[in-house]
């Protein structure tokens, strides 16, 4: 083989209904992608586990991208918490039915590659940080909202965890602890105004009263499955109830977000998710708006907010990342990973 060796790194977002990876070289130029349903049908589905599907996912990305085991330095993992980004175990996630799952630990034994897991959303965050939006930026707060709102904290570059490990719910900042019922269990959170699907039941409240026509032919009345790119087609459409609640819940998005600036001072409020790469100037808007017209005015001056620039990649690459630090801090410290000697 005249070809010098290629050296790559995986990055794999966990997602609820994806599993997506980006497979990247060492400079973080995207080789190539390959996407998976995260529940299976057929003989996927039958006998095999998520994790089947999470090796099924990565051993697809490697063909896609032609890469040899001995051409992979490491897989970076973003996956729903609470989960050790320490140990790579995940610790409980309802969604996708781990509990106290040795992730990084199995992965890493099937794949003979350094793993590293962290939270989604805070992978999100950081592949924002380094590769899109938020480049620039030191200290950052990334909000993706979606069917819940996720969050992310970055200090100085790295990723706040906290005493928990699992820092940066801003979905469950409360605004009404008698408020509506949140999936946390807890009344009156962020999300339960502002998630996907209470902004779905207010707008189908529109469409049964007949003050959503075009949102009406989007998606008709039934709008539990609606996919954020209809409410989107509707508002562009010119339904303005629809418009209204929409900026009515990125506002209140933007209210924890004030909370968050006023006691954090980010220089960085990254929006992503599907709901605002649907509509990433209705949420930058209101959410500019909410710091501007609610933070301490000295905390406040400092904040940009922007929206996503690598939409669907951001977790996949801040994934890849993760993992490249990992493998120059074990470096660092003469600690033998597989493929630390390999020049
Ligand atoms: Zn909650």
């Amino acid at each position: 083989m005249a070809k010098k060796q290629r050296q790559c790194l995986i990055g794999l977002d966990i997602g609820g209904t994806k599993l997506m990876t980006v497979v990247v070289d060492e400079k973080f130029k995207v080789l190539g992608r390959f996407r998976m349903k995260t529940r299976g049908k057929g003989k996927a589905r039958k006998g095999g586990s998520l994790f089947d599907r999470v090796v099924e996912c990565v051993d697809g990305a490697m063909k896609e991208t032609k890469i040899g085991p001995k051409e992979l330095l490491g897989i970076g993992v973003g996956s729903p918490g609470p989960l050790d980004p320490k140990t790579g175990v995940i610790i409980d996630t309802p969604n996708i039915g781990w509990k106290n799952f040795p992730l990084a630990d199995k992965l890493s034994s099937r794949f003979k590659a350094p793993v590293a897991v962290d939270n989604d959303v805070n992978l999100g965050t950081y592949g924002e940080f380094h590769f899109g939006a938020a480049r620039g930026g030191r200290h950052v707060l990334g909000v993706f909202p979606g069917t819940g709102i996720g969050g992310g904290i970055l200090i100085d570059g790295r990723i706040h965890h906290g005493a928990s490990g699992a820092a940066g719910e801003i979905g469950h900042v409360v605004f009404d602890p008698e408020g509506p019922l949140c999936g946390c269990g807890q009344r009156g959170c962020l999300e339960a105004y502002a998630g996907r699907l209470p902004i779905a039941g207010q707008l189908a409240g529109l469409v049964i009263r007949g003050q959503a026509r075009h949102l009406a032919e989007e998606a008709g009345s039934d709008l539990r499955d609606i996919r954020s790119s209809q409410i989107a087609a509707a508002i562009a459409g010119g339904d303005k109830m629809v418009e209204q609640i929409v900026r009515r819940e990125a506002a209140r998005i933007g209210l924890a977000a004030v909370n968050v600036v006023n006691v954090l001072s980010p220089d960085t409020v990254v929006l992503g998710g599907g709901m605002v790469e649907a509509m990433p100037r209705l949420y930058v808007e209101e959410v500019s708006r909410a710091i501007k017209e609610n933070a301490l005015p000295f905390l406040a001056k400092f904040v940009t907010v922007v929206a996503t620039k690598l939409g669907d990649d951001a977790v996949a690459m801040g994934a890849a990342k993760l993992v490249a630090e990992r493998l120059a801090e074990n470096q660092k410290n003469g600690k033998n990973t597989r493929n630390a000697k390999k020049k």
